[in-house]
């Protein structure tokens, strides 16, 4: 039955609106993965000379680890996530980030048996229900790094230090400024949040309708809400430097100072406090230069009390995630350009079955010897094919005709000169080398595989 009798096809046809990307998803299409190729490669460059080793979890988690992970006053739990029921009646989260998934992991894999700290890095999607707009997805990709099992500050700079490196890999370290505050231990932090309430108690209603809600739930949050009046009452609400311990302070300075060390550039930010239950001490976050914290590129901090809410012993650890839509956004708006790997080097095209046949390995020679090649297998007319060729932007074309594969020839076109000669066939692989330079030539090697 052809397309145009099946009813389903025909109904699909009328009815249907076409078929779209829900809001706030989107295609990652060949030409944006120039850059999604090359950050990629940059992040697991950085991370392999550091020692990070890389880790995925599951898309799909217990909703409970983000629950317990994130902390339920949190606007990512108590709005964004893509909860369900599945089939067997278990509240099931996609994964709104990257944390709490390894900290489960971390416990469930008793990997405070292996030498610590156990430094990890991850490149994956994460999913929020949020408000599609300039920057925000429901689903975007993120990569992080985490430092799990010791909590000197000079890892917290490490952590820091790892996101500039990357950043000024791909030459937008000048575009993001470090913010960067301290939020104490958990203990310092709870007289503050008291002192926070009693300040806000009596002005609930200057408030906005998210922070009257928070206020209770946590406080904390109402330092970064970007309402005006909000904003105004959080300038004058109680310092945390009035709260923090002596120990704090101290672990404060030393970020500083190993911060001012390696010559990283901070800003210190008495309102930065994140949106996470989680965090202690160091917090941070990397803002976009022209427009602030609206477009903030990426952020972390340090959790120390993490492990222990998910049910694993007490373990510090300090981490950040990076935006790569908001990375790739900053590199394109400063017109930083990627190299691109994809561009065609060789066009084979073919006339004839015997022609066709002897093009396969011709083909596949001239990859193994890191030549970008695609012949027109699927097409028959030569004009077809050439014109094809035209299209890729080719710089040359192989062409092999019945008296070719006769001659034991094949002909070089010069794709932009429009000239073409004759080579024999058991040399072409050689002469196209040659013209595309050694330099040139795609010679990735993954490395070697021991079958043992
Ligand atoms: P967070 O996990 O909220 O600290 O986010 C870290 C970084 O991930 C942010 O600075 C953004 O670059 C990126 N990010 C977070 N949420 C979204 C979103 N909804 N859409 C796009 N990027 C996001």
């Amino acid at each position: 039955m052809s397309d145009e009798q099946n009813p389903i096809v025909e109904e699909a046809k009328e009815h249907k609106p076409k078929l779209q990307t829900p809001p706030g998803f989107h295609d990652i299409l060949p030409k944006d993965h120039e850059y999604f190729t090359f950050v990629k490669k940059v992040v697991r460059h950085r991370a392999r000379q550091a020692g990070y080793r890389r880790i995925t979890t599951p898309i799909l988690e217990f909703t409970e680890v983000f629950d317990r992970g994130i902390g339920d006053a949190t606007d990512i739990v108590e709005k964004e996530m893509y909860t369900f029921m599945d089939k067997g009646g278990r509240s099931m989260t996609m994964k709104p980030e990257g944390t709490a998934g390894i900290c489960r992991a971390y416990i469930e894999h008793g990997m405070k048996e292996l030498p610590q700290p156990v430094e990890f890095y991850y490149i994956e999607p994460h999913f929020r229900y949020d408000k599609p707009q300039k920057g925000r997805f429901r689903m975007f990709w993120q990569f992080g790094f985490e430092i799990i099992g010791e909590s000197d500050p000079a890892l917290d700079v490490q952590c820091i230090f790892i996101a500039y490196k990357i950043f000024k890999d791909l030459g937008v370290e000048k575009n993001f400024t470090l913010q960067i505050n301290n939020i104490g231990s958990q203990k310092s932090r709870a007289k503050y949040v008291e002192a926070l309430i009693n300040f806000y108690t009596g002005k609930e209603r200057s408030l906005c309708e998210n922070c009257q809600k928070r206020l209770h739930k946590n406080p904390l949050r109402l330092l970064d809400c970007k309402k005006e009046d909000c904003r105004i009452l959080a300038e004058l609400a109680p310092k945390f430097i009035q709260y923090r311990s002596k120990e704090d302070s101290e672990f404060h300075q030393s970020v500083k100072e190993f911060l001012e060390e390696l010559g990283i550039a901070y800003i210190e930010n008495d309102k930065l406090v994140r949106g996470l239950d989680y965090y202690s001490q160091t917090v941070f976050e990397f803002w976009d230069a022209e427009t602030g914290a609206q477009n903030a590129v990426g952020g972390g901090g340090r959790y120390d009390g993490l492990m222990e809410i998910m049910g694993g012993e007490p373990t510090p650890a300090v981490g950040f995630a990076v935006g790569i839509e908001r990375l790739i956004d900053n590199m394109k708006k400063n017109n930083v350009e990627v190299p691109s790997k994809d561009d065609v080097q060789i066009f084979v095209a073919q006339l004839g079955d015997l022609a066709k046949k002897k093009c396969l390995r011709l083909i596949d020679e001239l990859r193994d010897r890191g030549v970008r090649t695609i012949g027109a297998l699927g097409k028959n007319s030569f004009k077809a094919q050439l014109r094809l060729a035209d299209k890729f932007k080719v710089p040359y074309a192989l062409i092999l005709g019945i008296t070719e594969v006769r001659d034991g020839t094949i002909i070089i076109r010069d794709m932009s000169k429009g000239q073409q000669r004759y080579v024999k066939m058991d040399e072409v692989v050689d002469e196209v080398v040659r013209l595309i330079g050694q330099d040139n030539l795609d010679m990735y090697s993954p490395g070697e595989i021991v079958v043992a």
